[in-house]
């Protein structure tokens, strides 16, 4: 592998950390974050990490504008040895990049960004919390900072990593959760940023969102956004449903987020040798395996949560529930097999684990 030269910057005042016990997901940072530039000509440069700290950035900063942004999200975890586990995270990098293609965005090296995101890690070693079921989320983001009030691709970008230790996502265990079908609004269409991770997605996300927790519904599936009939995902996760002893998921049709859970849980399924395949799937033919007794599991699949089963769907004034809104066996073997492998309390026979070497306490300051 390439030697990269980071320059480290330390912190000269650590921060009080939170209880590691008690921690809400996304509200804690570290001590560090890692920065990198972009200039049209001279490309990314000046690779650091310096003390995690505001931004300063011109008001015309491009991102406020025209919302040229991309983000990851990924986890470290802490095992029983206190060795350092990234799940897969070459499969961000890669993704980094298809998403900063989307969106005229600069490509950054992916083994650049990796050797990064492990220095960084390394940094802030002491903030990976070591409680049953926390870990590190790690946030890669890229945003357009040249000032500028044109429709254009900015000439200037910021890549930056930022790390927050997370708790348990399940507090009581893994409990399916009811979702409403949104047959209004659509998260995305084909030929549009749906498989990038950009921040606008998200913003044009939020109004479903809003109306199914009104209801009483904690997420919103998504139908496609020319018929309103094929099923896209689940809030910000890909989706999975077993009907008569397969296992299904909406094929990649150039809307949907090409998920690393989702492909490690479609792996694990053929590995097991549990039939899957991808493929279109209407919300009607989900309702009639209901009606005909054979839809036996559903669930969402993403970084934060790995599996989150599905206890409901309502759809058309119609409420449907699954498993008798118990999580299913299936759903229960696949959320312990990717957390096992993720801890290192499980076989890897994929080799998806890497580890993050422990350094020696470097004396840069
Ligand atoms: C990030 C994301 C996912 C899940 O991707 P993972 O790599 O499994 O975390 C699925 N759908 C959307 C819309 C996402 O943003």
């Amino acid at each position: 592998m390439t030697e990269f030269k980071i320059e480290i910057n330390h912190t000269p005042e650590k921060k009080q950390k939170p209880a590691f016990d008690n921690l809400v997901f996304g509200k804690n940072f570290t001590d560090h974050m890692f920065e990198m530039d972009y200039t049209a000509g001279r490309g990314w440069h000046d690779p650091r990490i310096v003390p995690y700290q505001p931004l300063s950035l011109d008001p015309a900063a491009m991102i406020f504008h025209y919302g040229q942004s991309v983000f990851e999200g990924l986890k470290a975890y802490l095992t029983h040895d206190n060795e350092v586990l990234l799940f897969r995270p070459e499969k961000n990098m890669e993704r980094l990049n298809k998403s900063n293609s989307r969106l005229c965005i600069p490509e950054v090296d992916e083994e650049l960004a990796l050797y990064a995101l492990k220095e960084l890690i390394s940094v802030d070693r002491d903030w990976i919390p070591n409680v049953e079921g926390t870990s590190l989320y790690i946030r890669p983001f890229v945003i357009s900072t040249e000032p500028y009030l044109g429709v254009a691709a900015s000439n200037k970008y910021k890549f930056i990593i930022i790390l927050s230790p997370v708790g348990a996502y399940y507090k009581e265990g893994i409990n399916p959760v009811k979702i409403a079908v949104q047959n209004e609004y659509v998260r995305a269409v084909k030929g549009g940023t749906g498989t990038a991770k950009t921040g606008g997605n998200y913003a044009a996300s939020l109004k479903a969102q809003e109306l199914a927790s009104l209801t009483g519904y904690s997420q919103v599936l998504w139908l496609d956004g020319k018929e309103n009939k094929y099923i896209e995902e689940v809030g910000s996760m890909n989706i999975f449903f077993k009907i008569n002893g397969e296992v299904l998921t909406p094929e990649l049709n150039g809307s949907i987020l090409e998920g690393i859970t989702r492909n490690s849980v479609v792996e694990l399924l053929k590995y097991w040798n549990v039939p899957v395949s991808e493929r279109r799937i209407s919300i009607e033919e989900v309702y009639q395996a209901h009606a005909d007794g054979q839809l036996e599991e559903a669930f969402g699949t993403g970084t934060a949560a790995v599996i989150s089963p599905i206890g409901e769907f309502f759809w058309d004034n119609k409420k449907i529930e699954i498993n008798n809104g118990i999580t299913g066996e299936l759903s229960k073997k696949i959320y312990d097999t990717l957390t096992g492998i993720q801890k290192g309390t499980a076989p890897d026979p994929f080799g998806w684990s890497v580890k993050v070497e422990k350094k020696e306490a470097a004396g840069v300051q």
